[in-house]
């Protein structure tokens, strides 16, 4: 990764530790050539718009105070409200909570909502914690990050370990707050306070739809084409499903508690029974365990991380043998890893446009919300189906014209469109 000159960080990040704000750094570099005149305003992409952080104490169940730190990042309004999820892991950091917060304003542009990019975070590992601690922890974030959000103004999402429990609690927390009922506040709700229909699967639904129109540009037939995993929850779960149901082989899955392999086939509809059960997929029956180099290495037609960042990097990049990889995580590929990949021939269809189902329903959720009018669920997987399927072939044109990745074409799409509108907005005050 080429080295960042400092005025291009804001001084709170050290340059030797950016994580994956420096992959998207490196990522914005790589685009800018394509930006002609809007290049003059590229720096507004290189620094988030609003960063906060905040103390979240509570008292635990045995009676002690407890202290978690949590962020919210707005990276980019400029196109509309802040739009991102919020995650509870034990790894969250300021500079992480930026980077997923700047793919949100990617990919809300690369598939054209009218929406920017913001992320929220809480640096914790839900798995220690009872409900009554998770809800408490939930609610003192949504009250301090209370300042900046709201339906007009950034509207959080599930994310990684959290889910529309979490998202209840932080409508019902804002909503106390304001005097008001606000569904709006927040997508990915439970359906009875608000949610759509089909925002659960969104995720999935989409990396299922690109991954099919990404096979059949390479001439792949889904029926009896293999499929990898890495990441076997909301994401991880519905495309293995769906790529089940439609005759693909699912070989491969691995998740924090393991990885199971069939060369033939896992049978999904059982391994997702297993996990609700078990908690993960290790111990699934009719599958062998499989270590994770080996797993990288598996000869496959599609590969779907599903789980972390920087998970394909430049140390296994190598021994990767798929076909397609259609990024069902935010930032799963260093930048190194794209290139060695890029150069073996592998189609990448990247993040900010493979994931983008879940924001896409999330959008629909809003404006559900505000019209307080609901849809049927078939109109709702209808309406995605066709924007993402409308997104991939206009990302998957650009990427033909200029001859770049799919990844540097979804950023000229997107940035090309932050920019215009900023530089039509003007700088005020
Ligand atoms: N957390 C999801 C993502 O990374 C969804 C965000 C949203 O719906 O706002 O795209």
């Amino acid at each position: 990764m080429s080295e960042h000159p400092t005025h291009q960080l804001p001084s709170y990040l050290n340059s030797h530790e950016l994580g994956p704000w420096g992959v998207y750094l490196e990522q914005v570099e790589r685009v800018t050539p394509y930006l002609g005149k809007l290049s003059k305003w590229v720096e507004t992409l290189k620094r988030p718009k609003r960063s906060l952080i905040v103390d979240v104490p509570i008292e635990l169940d045995n009676g002690t105070i407890a202290h978690f730190e949590g962020y919210r990042v707005q990276h980019n309004t400029t196109r509309g409200p802040g739009k991102g999820g919020v995650r509870f892991h034990q790894d969250v950091t300021l500079s992480e909570v930026m980077a997923l917060a700047a793919w949100m304003s990617v990919k809300t542009a690369a598939v054209n909502l009218p929406f920017g990019g913001a992320k929220g975070g809480i640096r914790i590992d839900p798995r220690n914690y009872s409900r009554g601690e998770l809800e408490r922890i939930t609610r003192r974030y949504t009250s301090e990050i209370g300042v900046i959000i709201g339906p007009n103004k950034d509207i959080p999402a599930p994310d990684v370990n959290t889910n529309a429990q979490t998202m209840a609690w932080m409508m019902d927390t804002y909503s106390m707050n304001e005097g008001a009922t606000t569904t709006g506040v927040v997508t990915g709700k439970p359906v009875s306070l608000g949610g759509s229909l089909g925002r659960v699967e969104a995720t999935g639904r989409g990396v299922y739809v690109v991954g099919c129109e990404a096979a059949r540009d390479k001439g792949i037939p889904i029926e009896g084409a293999r499929v990898v995993i890495q990441g076997f929850g909301n994401v991880g779960g519905t495309a293995a499903r769906l790529f089940y149901e439609a005759g693909a082989k699912v070989i491969a899955v691995q998740d924090h508690t393991g990885c199971v392999h069939n060369a033939n086939g896992l049978e999904v509809l059982a391994l997702l029974k297993h996990v609700e059960e078990h908690g993960g997929v290790a111990g699934c029956p009719d599958a062998e365990s499989l270590g994770a180099a080996d797993f990288w290495a598996l000869e496959t037609e599609l590969l779907i991380p599903a789980a972390l960042e920087s998970q394909i990097n430049e140390d296994n990049a190598n021994s990767v043998r798929a076909r397609i990889v259609i990024e069902g995580a935010n930032g799963p590929t260093t930048p190194e890893a794209d290139d060695i990949l890029t150069s073996k021939g592998t189609l990448i269809v990247p993040d900010v446009l493979a994931n983008a189902g879940g924001v896409t329903v999330s959008y629909f959720e809003w404006v559900q919300d505000f019209s307080s009018f609901y849809w049927t669920e078939p109109e709702i997987n209808h309406r995605l189906e066709a924007m993402m399927r409308a997104a991939y072939t206009s990302v998957a044109a650009v990427a033909d014209k200029h001859q770049v990745t799919q990844r540097t074409a979804a950023f000229i799409t997107a940035c090309t469109r932050i920019l215009e509108s900023r530089e039509v907005r003007g700088l005020y005050p």
